[in-house]
């Protein structure tokens, strides 16, 4: 497409391809499983077929290996496309629920359909998965897609462009390049389903433009994830997991930890854990596993939240480069700059807290958070953390890979967004599941017809 900046050109232009989209929505061209299953390996093979120019283009844009790239974007993105392809037949059967005794007899089913022309659009830190995963859904439920990737990794955009509009017909599916304007012009069309992946910020002028043609949302938005190290966690482990977490792409990642909450009295050997395992990971572009920041703004914006009177370790960055080392920052409070806004970078805050309830406070100050992490060996911790903290999705003596399960479904509540995905989720994320009563003609009950009397209110009120 033409990326004319908020051109009435442009506009046109992306009027005229959901006008085209709808109507070949319309024509029932994507409902079909064998469409569906048929585009559904076509995306699989051409991913492979573009693997080593993908890890090329992600590595051009923020240094991330291929190694990286493989484990965090690449292989859950082509795991997702296999459980579509398995799945989809049994995911597009009619669901049968109970039929009530008033109804009796009768069927009662619910029938996924397709919603319709789709607009997806993307978040930068890891921009493969987060604009194909929701694709994935998208055309595994049978709708047409327009996919609007993050303008920040300019050349994963450019390739994902390049994959889909050379591939696939754009009354199906469409990449649409670029920046404010762009999405701006996108927005004001009429989708039957907007899936957005970013801030909360934008999150909400995406709400209020879909609101505007009452447009079902799914937002996939960000928070400040908790971390908590009970007195009685496995440190050792614990801390070991929590740091790969938290530095894996340089903590570019919107469900990793943002902040440590640590029991006093395990606090020092949580923070000489903590030194241990960041050493031993040497994070190093020669070790691949050093992700640069996506661009100058954020590399500023991060910085400017290390306190160095609270720096515990690291501290240090590269501006050139992009680099900024993995950071602990130590006796935080939370007035502190680090603890007002989600970080988004590698650096760890650490807070003591004396009491569970003090932790559980601190938590419930802040808005809802995309997850929540719990290090504890208590039955009764865990148990307290699972009913009183609000999560999108999280875990207990681990940190981040309830992603990676796929059965478990992802999204945030409150202000880290709404509606969830992976898996069968997307499925339903991108279905509308009809609820339908079929009712046999052959045999015919009076009670709800006129000529009304006691009898039939007392039998009504017994099946009710
Ligand atoms: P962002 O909100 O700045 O951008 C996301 C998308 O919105 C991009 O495609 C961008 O082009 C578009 N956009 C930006 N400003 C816009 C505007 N004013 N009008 C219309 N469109 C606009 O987010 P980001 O910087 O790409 O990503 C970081 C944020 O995303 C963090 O808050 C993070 O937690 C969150 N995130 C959430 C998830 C999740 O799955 N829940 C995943 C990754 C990132």
């Amino acid at each position: 497409m033409n990326q004319a900046i908020e051109s009435p050109a442009f506009e046109a232009e992306v009027q005229q391809l959901v006008k085209n989209q709808r109507a070949y929505f319309m024509s029932n061209a994507t409902r079909p499983v064998e469409f569906r299953l048929k585009q559904l390996k076509k995306l699989k093979a051409l991913l492979l077929q573009y693997e080593e120019e993908m890890h090329e283009a992600i590595f051009n844009d923020f240094g991330k290996s291929k190694y990286e790239n493989q484990l965090t974007e690449f292989f859950p993105l082509i795991d997702e496309i296999n459980i579509a392809i398995k799945n989809l037949k049994k995911w597009m059967q009619h669901k049968s629920v109970k039929t009530n005794l008033l109804n009796f007899p009768a069927k009662s089913y619910l029938v996924p359909e397709p919603l319709g022309v789709t607009l997806v659009i993307g978040a930068w830190n890891f921009p493969y998965n987060l604009s194909l995963t929701p694709l994935v859904g998208s055309m595994a439920a049978g709708n047409t897609t327009i996919l609007k990737p993050s303008e920040l990794p300019v050349e994963t955009s450019k390739i994902m462009a390049k994959i889909i509009n050379e591939n696939f017909d754009p009354n199906y599916l469409h990449v649409v390049e670029g920046a404010i304007p762009e999405t701006t012009a996108l927005l004001k069309q009429r989708y039957d389903k907007i899936f957005f992946t970013g801030s909360p910020m934008v999150g909400k002028i995406v709400n209020r433009a879909a609101a505007e043609h009452l447009t079902n949302v799914t937002l996939e938005l960000g928070g400040k994830n908790p971390v908590i190290f009970n007195k009685d966690a496995a440190m050792k482990t614990g801390v070991k997991r929590m740091i790969w977490s938290k530095f894996v792409n340089s903590g570019q990642l919107c469900i990793a930890p943002d902040y440590a909450l640590v029991h006093k009295d395990v606090k020092q050997k949580f923070l000489e854990l903590a030194v241990k395992e960041i050493e031993k990971a040497n994070f190093s572009a020669e070790n691949n596993n050093f992700v640069q920041i996506i661009n100058h703004r954020n590399f500023d914006r991060v910085v400017g939240l290390i306190d160095p009177e609270k720096v515990y370790y690291g501290g240090t960055y590269d501006r050139k480069d992009r680099r900024i080392n993995p950071t602990i920052l130590d006796n935080v409070t939370l007035d502190d700059a680090v603890m007002q806004e989600e970080i988004f970078g590698p650096i760890l805050p650490v807070i003591e807290f004396e009491t569970i309830d003090e932790a559980f406070e601190i938590i419930k100050r802040i808005e809802k958070p995309l997850a929540a992490y719990l290090f504890s060996d208590s039955s009764a911790v865990k148990e307290r953390f699972l009913h009183e903290i609000p999560f999108g999705s999280g875990a207990i003596n681990d940190c981040v890979m309830q992603v990676t399960n796929p059965n478990i479904p992802f999204g945030g509540v409150g202000n880290s967004g709404m509606g969830r995905y992976h898996g069968k989720y997307s499925f339903e994320c991108f279905s509308h599941f009809k609820g339908v009563l079929d009712k046999p003609t052959v045999i015919e009950t009076n009670l709800k017809y006129y000529g009304y009397n006691e009898k039939q209110l007392k039998i009504i009120k017994a099946l009710s």
